[in-house]
């Protein structure tokens, strides 16, 4: 938590410093090739510093590094309950540098940074200790054999995992890569966004300072392209957790079956619809998660609630309350804990949302927003933005914006409604709003998605498997399910006189 006013952050973010090399076996180096990109600040248009531009041979050298630790066993033969200190000690360090962390996210990606401190720097802390403290409370099988056959099934560590971040949560898709996979016992070697890396940075470092082995945690700053592809190809590396585009995952895919068959965890995209009925008591309660699961992080969010489904017999009051939400979250200035929405995260992506925006006014109806903005005169801006009358078959309805857009279709029937929603190329979440518990029960069992929130938008907890269905991938974070993808099964069978 934090009780600072916009000029203590704004003090803070000018006397900040940034790690900008890349982290291999322990130490921060330059980039083989000496090679850096900017960092810009998409709230302010700064550039913040010069980041290390890692290539294929930085991954050689961190996959080698992440190996030979691996192989010293200094980690991955530690006992869970010693791997569990350290990383209760890591999260003991992310909530000392609370600030620093939120701020790093705040200024690399234009998030809120009273949202970066609430949630995602505090969420950081948390998964490292709930998976840390899970971990020696893992227990492995014996097989059911008759006398004189020992079979021990143990989770063992895969080896060396390479994990492949995006950039609208950068502490938090780093963490929970990382977590479950160092807790495991594995060596990591994480790839961060282009747009965001700073904060996986200054992970490294705290994760250095707790006692994580040189060579265990490694962070790459570069490419998708680049480092991300030479990742993805790498004949040493055993698994590749990634979160990211649909486009990429299914590249991640390809590129395994072109090295080595390295097991491949893709958590991909998303077009999660909201699906709001007339027996829903509390409609003020629905407007508001429905424009919190829209606008929260810019609409920057995997399973952000963009197709909102209402029964046509409320859909005028609805739409009603939803208007006047988006028109209370206008963007500000980041770190101003007052503002309600932060910036895009750069020029590109907020060309993509205004391309959505400005085919969707000749094809739809525009209630709220719709225009990119500055703050103070600069910066990466749109407004929340509310389109009414969207035909199920319009882009607004079916391809994922990853902004603050809404698209909002009546429906008439529960079952159009449910066949609404599962048409979609993607699975990764829904929500639905009734008081009605049959109808709660019914809707959630026939909704194709990783995660159905009864009642609330985005349920989400470190005890619950957060993944997708269809095309938003199968890898499962989060959860002791975390745990199924950074360990394989080995069998040691033992033959005795009975
Ligand atoms: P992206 O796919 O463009 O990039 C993600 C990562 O992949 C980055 O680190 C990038 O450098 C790397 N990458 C890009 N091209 C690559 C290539 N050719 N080879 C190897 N690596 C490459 O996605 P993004 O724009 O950073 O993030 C937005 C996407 O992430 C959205 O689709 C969103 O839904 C998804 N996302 C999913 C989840 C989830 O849990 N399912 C969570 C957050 C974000």
């Amino acid at each position: 938590m934090s009780d600072l006013s916009h000029t203590d952050w704004q003090a803070r973010a000018a006397a900040l410093s940034f790690r900008s090399q890349a982290f291999i076996g322990g130490t921060f180096v330059d980039a083989a090739s000496g090679e850096t990109f900017d960092c810009i600040n998409p709230a302010t248009g700064e550039v913040l510093t010069q980041v290390a531009a890692c290539g294929a041979t930085d991954v050689d050298r961190a996959v080698a590094a992440a190996r030979r630790a691996f192989e010293a066993g200094h980690w991955s033969r530690a006992a869970p309950g010693e791997r569990k200190a350290v990383l209760l000690k890591l999260a003991d360090l992310i909530r000392a540098n609370l600030q620093e962390l939120a701020l790093l996210d705040s200024l690399d990606m234009g998030k809120l940074v009273q949202d970066a401190v609430t949630v995602d720097a505090p969420g950081s802390a948390h998964f490292f200790q709930w998976h840390a403290e899970a971990i020696d409370k893992l227990y492995d099988e014996v097989a059911p054999n008759g006398p004189g056959d020992l079979a021990l099934v143990r989770r063992v560590p895969v080896g060396v995992v390479g994990a492949v971040t995006p950039w609208n949560f950068p502490l938090d898709m780093a963490t929970w890569k990382s977590a479950a996979a160092l807790a495991a016992g594995n060596s990591v070697v994480l790839k961060p966004a282009e747009q965001s890396p700073l904060s996986a940075l200054r992970l490294a470092e705290l994760a250095a300072e707790a006692g994580v082995p040189d060579g265990v945690f490694n962070v790459l700053p570069g490419f998708g392209g680049t480092a991300g592809k030479a990742l993805g190809l790498h004949m040493d590396v055993d698994a590749l957790a990634f979160t990211g585009s649909t486009a990429v995952g299914k590249m991640f895919m390809a590129y395994s079956g072109q090295s080595n068959l390295k097991q491949v965890w893709p958590e991909t995209g998303g077009k999660s619809p909201n699906l709001v009925f007339a027996d829903c008591e509390n409609l003020d309660a629905a407007a508001d998660m429905a424009a919190f699961g829209i606008f929260f992080n810019q609409g920057e969010v995997c399973s952000a609630n963009s197709r909102l489904y209402v029964e046509r017999s409320i859909k005028d009051a609805f739409l009603e309350k939803m208007i006047a939400r988006a028109e209370a979250m206008q963007p500000g200035d980041p770190l101003d804990p007052a503002s309600k929405m932060g910036a895009i995260v750069d020029a590109a992506q907020t060309e993509r949302i205004m391309g959505f925006i400005g085919a969707g006014r000749k094809t739809a109806n525009l209630v709220a927003g719709g225009d990119q903005v500055t703050v103070a005169g600069r910066g990466l801006f749109v407004q929340p933005t509310i389109f009414d009358d969207v035909s199920h078959d319009d882009p607004l309805a079916r391809e994922e914006i990853f902004g603050p857009v809404l698209s909002i279709v009546p429906f008439d029937t529960e079952a159009e409604a449910v066949e609404m929603a599962n048409d979609s190329i993607y699975g990764l979440a829904a929500s639905v709003w009734t008081d009605n518990l049959s109808r709660a029960l019914r809707v959630s069992d026939a909704l194709h998605v990783g995660t159905c929130s009864v009642n609330t938008v985005d349920a989400l907890s470190a005890q619950t498997p957060f993944g997708g269905m269809k095309q938003s991938g199968f890898g499962r974070d989060l959860s002791l399910h975390s745990f199924d993808k950074y360990t394989a099964l080995k069998t040691t069978w033992i033959k005795y006189r009975a």
